[in-house]
């Protein structure tokens, strides 16, 4: 047959669909593991530990101290479209979890072998149960695919293996390349320990030499002394309340948790970070729910500090986005002022009628209504607070 010949129209086996929609969430081991942190987060964790062999290809694991899972949502884990967050298309309004879509153990399980390993605060025992395509697969040493009693701390650990051994040009594309996916895991883990300061990431790596395993830390927040008050301070709360309380993370604007952002940032980025870090706050009401609103907190080193390449780090409403025009017009007044490339961490919020988080699957892109008025509202504030610091740390300078 050539081009030229009429073919008919035939839909997709199952399967395949499954398969299309799974690559878009499983892109790469980075954004399997984005998409398990933002579950532990919704779980209401407080320790997450993010594990990685070969870049992430021939296993991760990521283990958190959240609600874990009941035996009986066990079967429903990781089918497509079965989500503890979502019922209705209203709730797109006040969405106050990362997840909504209840794919991204769905997918996982269609590239990769997928096991959870989970015990709930009532529950006296955890639970493990491996699935491939979607569902309960027989556990290793029986043939029940019923899940299996084990020894657990409340929480949850998610271990995927062999990702995209079932998708070989994918997995080409990273044959040779472990270093480079692992560097962007850890990114991801670092970005999400600098928005989340009431909640201690590790991240480490194996390193084969010969037959010898040795197991790297590159990352530890949970040591961090304003990290632990914060955590200190969030588990008693929590374990007075018995339930999670939903406010807890909304008040993210006291000095604990700006003092905890700048001493992450500086054992992310570079140690002696920490003192030449400044934090502005800003934000605009709007008269109507429609009329542009917004709010945002900026960490911004300061003109006279050094580093060789800028780093932009963006949350909007919690969620780590791309947004190149925020990030250029930043770049752009920073230029004005200084020949120096500056750090920046921007976390911003706008009323959730204002954006629109369900663009794409992998939800890194979003739709702003007033993108143009928050750029240019947060590039003031940024050019204002340059030039009161630029004053104020000459001043120090001279005195
Ligand atoms: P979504 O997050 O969109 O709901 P997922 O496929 O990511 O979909 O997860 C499916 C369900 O599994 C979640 O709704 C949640 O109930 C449960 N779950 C997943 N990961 C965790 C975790 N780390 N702790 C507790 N529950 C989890
Ligand atoms: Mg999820």
């Amino acid at each position: 047959k050539t081009k030229r010949d009429h073919q008919s129209i035939q839909v997709l086996p199952q399967e395949v669909v499954d398969l299309i929609a799974a690559g878009e969430v499983v892109q790469r081991p980075a954004s399997v593991i984005k998409e398990l942190i933002e579950n532990s987060l919704d779980a209401g964790s407080t320790h997450i530990v993010v594990h990685v062999e070969k870049g992430g290809l021939s296993k991760l694991s990521i283990s958190d101290n959240g609600s874990g899972i009941s035996k009986s949502d066990m079967t429903l884990a990781a089918t497509r479209h079965a989500t503890s967050k979502f019922e209705k298309i209203d709730d797109f309004a006040h969405l106050r979890t990362f997840g909504f879509r209840g794919e991204a153990l769905s997918s996982i399980s269609m590239c990769a072998k997928l096991t959870i390993t989970t015990r709930t605060r009532e529950s006296t025992v955890g639970f493990t149960q491996t699935y491939r395509n979607g569902e309960p697969t027989s556990n290793t040493g029986s043939k029940s695919k019923n899940p299996k009693p084990c020894a657990r701390k409340q929480g949850t650990t998610i271990t995927v293996q062999d990702l995209f051994h079932n998708i070989p040009y994918r997995l080409k594309t990273f044959s040779k390349r472990e270093a480079d996916e692992y560097n962007r895991i850890l990114t991801i883990v670092q970005y999400y320990s600098i928005h989340y300061p009431r909640c201690g990431f590790v991240c480490e790596r194996v390193r084969m030499a010969g037959k010898q395993k040795t197991v790297l830390v590159d990352l530890n927040t949970s040591q961090l002394s304003h990290v632990k008050t914060l955590i200190q301070k969030r588990d008693d709360a929590m374990e007075s309340a018995s339930t999670r309380s939903d406010d807890d993370d909304e008040n993210d604007s006291n000095e604990d948790s700006i003092s905890a952002t700048k001493q992450i940032m500086a054992h992310v980025f570079e140690s002696n970070l920490e003192n030449h870090v400044s934090h502005f706050r800003a934000s605009k009401e709007g008269a109507d729910p429609t009329d542009f609103a917004y709010s945002c907190q900026v960490y911004y080193t300061h003109l006279s500090y050094d580093i060789k390449s800028s780093k932009f780090v963006l949350f909007l409403n919690d969620r780590i986005i791309d947004l190149p025009p925020l990030k250029r017009a930043m770049e752009d007044v920073y230029a004005n002022f200084s020949k120096t490339k500056p750090i920046l961490v921007v976390q911003v919020r706008v009323p959730g009628s204002q954006v629109d988080v369900n663009v794409h699957p992998s939800k890194k892109q979003v739709a702003l209504t007033y993108q143009e008025d928050l750029c240019d509202a947060i590039c003031e504030k940024m050019s204002e607070a340059l030039q009161q610091g630029g004053q104020t740390f000459k001043a120090k300078s001279v005195a």
